[in-house]
């Protein structure tokens, strides 16, 4: 996929986002720099950069210095891109970090300081994924449990 030049209105706050150009990865990120300090992903952009080693300097320097809004992180989020809600999705089981996911363009939308907490946690996308995988596949069991006890409940 082309690196996208469209100007991205921010899903969280509605301001419009700034491209940061990330030299050693080549391509741009969107960040809201003028509201919620949120970051917008394309598809498949996050593997470039979710790992401690891959460097994010001008992401690191566009955002410091400067004051973020508050943003509501529990309601529904539009896809700036295909204007269809997106979809909450754990990325760390362990901090519960929650991002917004577009299901149609594959774009990832990171409230502010979501990706550096992100990146903080796993030294390897594997280890990353190994978890989040983990996470579901306790919730599966929990539900199992939740189903039998309201079985039994109905005897
Ligand atoms: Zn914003
Ligand atoms: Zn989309």
């Amino acid at each position: 996929m082309a690196d996208n030049y469209e100007i991205i209105t921010c899903p969280a706050c509605g301001k419009i986002m700034k491209k940061v150009y990330l030299e050693n990865q080549d391509f741009m990120v969107d960040i809201c720099l003028d509201g919620c300090g949120g970051i917008w992903l394309d598809n498949r952009e996050l593997k470039k950069l979710d790992e401690k080693a891959e460097d994010i300097t001008p992401i690191s320097e566009a955002k410091k210095d400067r004051d973020y809004i508050e943003v509501n992180k529990d309601v529904e989020r539009e896809c700036p891109l295909c204007h269809k809600p997106m979809v909450k999705n754990h990325v760390s089981a362990k901090q519960d970090i929650t991002i917004d996911e577009c299901y149609f363009c594959g774009g990832k939308f990171f409230d502010h300081s979501e990706l550096e907490a992100m990146r903080n946690q796993y030294n390897s996308d594997d280890e990353r994924l190994a978890d989040v995988r983990r996470l579901a596949q306790e919730s599966e069991k929990m539900q199992i449990i939740l189903d039998r006890l309201i079985q039994e409940d109905s005897f």
